[in-house]
C-alpha cells in the first residue's frame, strides 16, 4: 500500500513532498510503535553470503543499538536500510525493510527518497568544505527544502547541541572544527532533511572521549523526536545508550546472522543466548 505525503516542517520551513517511484513514501504515523520492520534480509556481495536471514523490528522514538564481532554484518545492516548499499555494484539484497509499512527495498522504489528520511551519520566526520552556515542550507536546498534558511540553521544546530558554540561563526569553514564538533554538524545537516530515523554508523568511534559522550547524550535528547539505529564496536556504548540491542554473530562461511534481540539492560544483565553471554562477557569477539 502506497500512502500518502503531504510534506514535512521543522518550524516555517517545508520539506519537499518525497515522491518514490511509482508512488510516494507513507506519511509518518502518529500511534505506530514499530517504524521500521526487517524481514528475512539477505545481502550479497557478489557470491559472498554476507547476512543471512536477518529479521527484527526497530521502534519508533527509541535507539537500537547494533552490536557484534567485526565482519558479522552490521554495518551492512544498516546500510541496506537506507538503500546506501545500491552504491556497492556487487551488492545484491533480498527480504523486505518494511518503513511504515512500506518495503523499502522494493522494485520501483527511489532510493533518493528513502535517504530523505532515512539519514545516515558515518563514522568520520564528513562536513562539506563549506561554511558552518552553508553545510546545513545548501544540502538542504538541493534536497527541495524551501523556507527560512536561518530558521533552518539555527533550528538544526540547536538540535545537534552545537548553536552555542558556533552561532557567532557561523561563515567559517566547517572544517576548521573539533572532530566532535563536526560530526555534531553532521548530525545537524542531516537533520535539516527532515528525516524521522537517523542511521548512525560507529559515529563516536573516531572522537575523543569527552566528544563521545557529548554525542551520547545527544543521541539521547534526539530519540524524543527521531528513531536512531546505530552500529557500535563499543559495548559499553550500546548498554549507556540504547534501549533495544541487537546482537549479530558469524555462522558458517562467515555469513553474519542475527543472535539475539532484546531490550538492552535485558540482553547485557540476562542474555538469552549462550552466544551473546560469551560474547558480552569477552569469551569470543
Ligand atoms: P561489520 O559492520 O559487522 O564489521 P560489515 O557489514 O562491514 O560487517 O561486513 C560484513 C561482511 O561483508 C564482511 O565479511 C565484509 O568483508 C563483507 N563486505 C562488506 N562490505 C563489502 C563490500 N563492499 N564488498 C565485498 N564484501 C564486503
Amino acid at each position: 500500500m502506497i500512502g500518502v505525503d503531504s510534506g514535512s516542517s521543522i518550524g516555517t520551513v517545508t520539506a519537499a513532498p518525497v515522491s518514490a517511484g511509482t508512488g510516494v513514501l507513507p506519511a509518518p504515523g502518529t500511534d505506530e510503535k514499530v517504524i521500521l520492520s526487517i524481514r528475512d534480509l539477505n545481502v550479497y556481495y557478489g557470491n559472498f553470503h554476507a547476512v543471512g536471514g536477518v529479521s527484527f523490528d526497530v521502534p519508533k522514538n527509541q535507539i537500537t543499538a547494533l552490536i557484534g564481532p567485526s565482519g558479522c554484518g552490521k554495518s551492512t545492516v544498516l546500510r541496506c536500510i537506507n538503500r546506501m548499499n545500491d552504491l556497492i555494484p556487487s551488492a545484491r539484497v533480498e527480504g523486505e525493510i518494511l518503513y511504515h509499512g512500506q518495503n523499502v527495498v522494493a522494485k520501483g522504489i527511489d532510493p533518493v527518497a528513502v535517504r530523505r528520511r532515512i539519514g545516515m551519520v558515518f563514522q568520520k566526520p564528513n562536513p562539506f568544505p563549506k561554511s558552518i552556515y552553508e553545510n546545513i542550507s545548501w544540502g538542504a536546498k538541493i534536497n527541495g527544502i524551501k523556507g527560512n534558511m536561518d530558521e533552518l540553521v539555527e533550528t538544526c544546530l540547536r538540535k545537534a547541541a552545537l548553536w552555542d558554540e558556533v552561532k557567532d561563526k557561523l561563515k567559517e569553514n566547517g572544517l576548521a572544527l573539533s572532530g566532535g564538533q563536526q560530526q555534531r554538524l553532521c548530525i545537524a545537516r542531516t537533520l535539516a532533511i527532515n528525516p524521522d530515523v537517523v542511521l548512525m554508523d560507529e559515529p563516536a568511534s573516531a572522537l575523543d572521549p569527552i566528544s563521545t559522550l557529548k554525542i551520547e547524550d545527544l543521541m539521547r535528547e534526539l530519540e524524543r523526536q527521531y528513531t536512531i539505529v546505530i552500529v557500535t564496536h563499543n559495548m559499553q556504548q550500546a548498554a549507556r545508550v540504547s534501549d533495544q540491542t541487537v546482537f549479530f554473530s558469524l555462522g558458517e562461511q562467515r555469513m553474519g546472522m542475527l543472535v539475539e534481540v532484546s531490550p538492552t539492560r535485558e540482553l547485557f544483565t540476562n542474555p538469552r543466548d549462550q552466544r551473546t553471554e560469551d560474547y558480552i562477557t569477552g569469551r569470543f569477539g
